[in-house]
């Protein structure tokens, strides 16, 4: 009986059946669902709300953040980040000495403990990395240094919307880079934002960089990571042309890194507070204007000493005199990310995930009916070879019409299917990537696909 071979786990041998898997599908349209990434998280059993703006992660969900987290780690990894890990309840204290404690507002959840000590739920982490920092870190020889986390964050908003878009307790990485110099921070700056490139492109997504706003600090140095999306939070008005520039093409040095933020901003790309016709006229020929809708995933500052300064985080420089550290701090939506290329990828009613992040390769699709089983032993035949290519493959086991399976298979959105049936020779299998035409290949054809 083939249904067992899910729960023979013989040590990772276990078969991944669709009808074992705790993947609550549901046929309703969720109603208090407004847009389609939050409609079909909540179908396909990714997330499930807990309260308002607060999430539980289902297995699903869960896999496809953790691999969304994979790709950011790596491309903080390569610029030369470490990694920590700082806790999500931090001590109202050094708040109170930056001055946020005040200035932040409702956004912050505030809570006492037993023994009526202020404490709150991180909502960003500059006042503890700096904290960290200024009693570890005494000389310049030390400097730079680039720490993040990826760490649940807390803000209160106002208005939750729109699922894991727009929540209240979400998952962030943020970075926090420190330099001795303003020049020297440039250089973080810039490294962080080729990861912040590089980062977008592996998860499938077409990024912008735009410049931001940097409030009393001053400087342009602020931009916010803006993905293509049409049904996105902010409108964007931009230079076509900006999806052309080579990221491949930047190397790691000073100078290359410094060609490559300048050869972005030689193209207009706003939001529409920022937006006025006129400039976009003047900037921008009609042919390569383009407007569109955005999600932001991503924010990148500079705002030099303004911790250091109000925490007291100093070095020692190189002619021994005191200088306060020159500091950067960088976010990455890793659960929002989750439902933006959701919103990017979903076209005719079918959702892809990018191979990258899918929560699986492919998906073996046999028809199967009551009276003849013979398709599922085959289907059970290619699993074991893809899984031992190491493939990471799921076997639809349902008895049901292949019709509605197909259907089932476009919410979920794995890229690739292999149908078994009545199409299939002894060794060709109809293979499908979705939206596209299928053909019918052997086993070795299948496997050099998926493994490219
Ligand atoms: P927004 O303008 O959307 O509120 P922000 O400026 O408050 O964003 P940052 O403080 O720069 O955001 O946070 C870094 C990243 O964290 C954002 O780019 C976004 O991807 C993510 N993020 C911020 N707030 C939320 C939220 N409420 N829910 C989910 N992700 C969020
Ligand atoms: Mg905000």
């Amino acid at each position: 009986n083939w249904k067992k071979t899910f729960y023979q786990y013989k040590y990772s041998k276990a078969v991944m059946l669709l009808s074992k898997l705790f993947i609550p599908i549901t046929k309703d349209l969720p109603a208090e669902a407004k847009i389609k990434s939050h409609q079909l998280m909540l179908r396909t059993g990714m997330i499930r709300q807990s309260s308002a703006g607060i999430y539980s992660w289902l297995p699903l969900g869960f896999k496809i953040m953790k691999k969304i987290e994979k790709i950011v780690k790596e491309e903080q990894n390569n610029i030369g980040a470490q990694e920590m890990l700082m806790p999500t309840i931090q001590s109202a204290d050094i708040w109170k000495e930056s001055g946020r404690y005040d200035d932040y507002g409702e956004e912050m959840l505030r809570i006492s403990d037993r023994q009526n000590r202020e404490m709150l739920y991180g909502p960003t982490n500059e006042e503890q990395i700096t904290e960290i920092f200024r009693s570890s870190i005494k000389s310049y020889k030390l400097l730079p240094q680039i720490l993040y986390h990826i760490q649940w964050k807390f803000r209160d908003e106002l208005r939750p919307r729109f699922g894991v878009m727009r929540c209240r307790e979400f998952y962030m990485k943020d970075a926090y880079s420190f330099d001795l110099s303003e020049n020297d921070a440039i250089l973080s700056y810039n490294k962080m934002f080729y990861a912040y490139l590089k980062t977008f492109q592996r998860l499938g997504l077409k990024s912008i960089p735009m410049k931001a706003e940097t409030g009393p600090i001053g400087g342009d140095l602020s931009h916010e990571f803006v993905i293509l999306a049409d049904t996105g939070e902010s409108k964007i008005y931009t230079d076509k042309r900006i999806f052309n520039v080579p990221i491949d093409k930047y190397k790691s040095d000073e100078s290359s890194l410094k060609k490559m933020r300048n050869d972005f901003s030689k193209f207009y790309a706003v939001t529409d507070n920022k937006f006025k016709a006129e400039d976009f006229d003047k900037n921008v020929r009609k042919s390569d204007q383009l407007q569109t809708k955005g999600i932001e995933v991503g924010h990148i500052f500079y705002f030099g000493d303004k911790y250091s300064k109000s925490m007291n985080c100093s070095v020692d420089s190189r002619d021994g005199k005191k200088t306060f550290v020159k500091m950067g701090s960088y976010g990455i939506g890793v659960s929002r990310l989750v439902a933006a290329i959701i919103e990017a990828k979903y076209v005719n009613e079918k959702m892809k995930w990018p191979i990258s992040v899918s929560p699986f390769d492919v998906v073996i699709i046999p028809a199967v009916n009551k009276n003849d089983k013979s398709n599922m032993t085959k289907a059970l035949k290619i699993y074991k070879e893809l899984k031992k290519k190491g493939i990471d493959v799921l076997l639809d086991d349902a008895e049901d019409n292949i019709a509605n399976k197909f259907k089932k298979h476009d919410l979920l959105g794995i890229p690739f299917q292999i149908i078994v049936g009545s199409k299939a020779t002894k060794d060709k299998f109809e293979f499908k990537e979705i939206d596209k035409k299928s053909q019918m290949l052997n086993l070795n054809k299948i496997i050099k696909l998926l493994k490219n």
